[in-house]
């Protein structure tokens, strides 16, 4: 975990075009894939380079379990030592990581201000690659039972439900994927999806739907978290015929999609779910602005385009710096 507000290693400003008065070549919000590519990009090339992050380095990828289908790991790599890789490289690039939350950005102007919870930085140009934060459900006993059998993390909690009853709610590859990880620990692990069919490719489906420790409650809702000091049970309704049912639960898993955190920025397009609207060269309308990433509006949101998007961007910035 970084220090609140610290720069973790200090920025190397020997190649950088313009590094007067602390101002940044460029400024990257967010240390997932996307936003590290950029820095190894942006430092690679000659940038004086700093990036903020709010949690730790790897982003969401670092709460992953296992990565699977990113190029070159055959056998797979886990989200923990990927994230760890990552970084290294942006650091050997002379990237400056700090730990910091990102409260508002004025970007409009040549000079791009990031007001953060403890320090004011400026860049030339800005990368914004925040990515999403987990949606919660908004059902009665949410609030109450959140980190006490709720949780948004199989990799953080999983193993404090060994021999125990979990669910896990969602249909999408985070939701199937994070189940049979579960299964590793826990006796029995259900999955409630609204639908009657995952949001996966087939043989993730079948893996899971024939997994002996999987059993899966379709097109099923949660009404109700129930519980006194932790979650014990989830009131189910079936959707089709409005039947409900108490499942006794140990712990639950909440995987139904995500929200971009884009709302310190405006004056940007955004689509109606708050993701920023980018052309393919991840530019937004502000000159020296891009987006990268989860956050952006996109078809496929993996680990491989968000390294490529924190490229192409990193690649722009150098454009609009005038160092290609
Ligand atoms: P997602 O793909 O948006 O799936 C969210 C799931 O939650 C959907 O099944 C959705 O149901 C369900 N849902 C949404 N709101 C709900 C509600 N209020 N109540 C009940 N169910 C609700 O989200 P994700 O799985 O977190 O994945 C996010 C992105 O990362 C996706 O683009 C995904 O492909 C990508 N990802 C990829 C990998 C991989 O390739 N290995 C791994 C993880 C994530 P419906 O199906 O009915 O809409």
């Amino acid at each position: 975990m970084f220090e609140e507000g610290v720069d973790i290693v200090p920025g190397h400003d020997t190649s950088s075009k313009n590094n007067s008065a602390g101002i940044y070549d460029l400024v990257i919000l967010g240390a997932g894939p996307a936003g590290l590519t950029a820095a190894i990009y942006g430092g690679r090339a000659g940038l004086k380079v700093l990036v903020v992050e709010q949690m730790l380095a790897g982003g969401e990828i670092a709460n992953t379990a296992w990565l699977d289908n990113y190029p070159g790991f055959p056998d797979g790599i886990s989200g923990v030592e990927f994230s760890r890789l990552l970084e290294k490289q942006a650091l050997r690039f002379g990237a400056e990581i700090v730990s910091a939350s990102v409260e508002k950005v004025e970007a409009r102007g040549e000079t791009k201000r990031v007001f953060t919870s403890s320090k004011e930085y400026t860049g030339r140009t800005l990368i914004i690659a925040t990515g999403t934060v987990p949606r919660e459900l908004g059902v009665p006993g949410e609030d109450k039972l959140r980190g006490r059998g709720i949780s948004f993390c199989a990799t953080c909690d999983g193993p404090f439900f060994r021999d125990k009853k979990v669910a896990v709610v969602g249909g999408g590859d985070s939701a199937v994927e994070e189940a049979l990880y579960l299964t590793r620990f826990a006796s029995h692990v259900y999955i409630i999806h609204r639908r009657e069919r995952f949001r996966v490719a087939p043989i993730l489906q079948e893996k899971a739907v024939e997994h002996p420790r999987v059993e899966v409650y379709w097109n099923s809702i949660v009404k109700e978290f129930a519980g006194e000091q932790k979650v014990e049970k989830l009131l189910l309704e079936n959707v089709k015929d409005a039947n409900t049912i108490e499942l006794d639960v140990d712990g639950v898993f909440l995987y139904v999609g995500r929200i971009p955190k884009s709302e310190f920025i405006q004056g940007i397009e955004k689509d109606e779910g708050g993701f920023i609207v980018t052309n393919e060269e991840m530019k937004t309308a502000l000159p020296g602005v891009y987006a990268a990433g989860d956050i952006r509006r996109k078809y496929l949101r993996q680990v491989v385009t968000a390294a490529a998007d924190g490229a192409i961007a990193a690649s722009m910035a150098l454009k609009h710096l005038g160092g290609d």
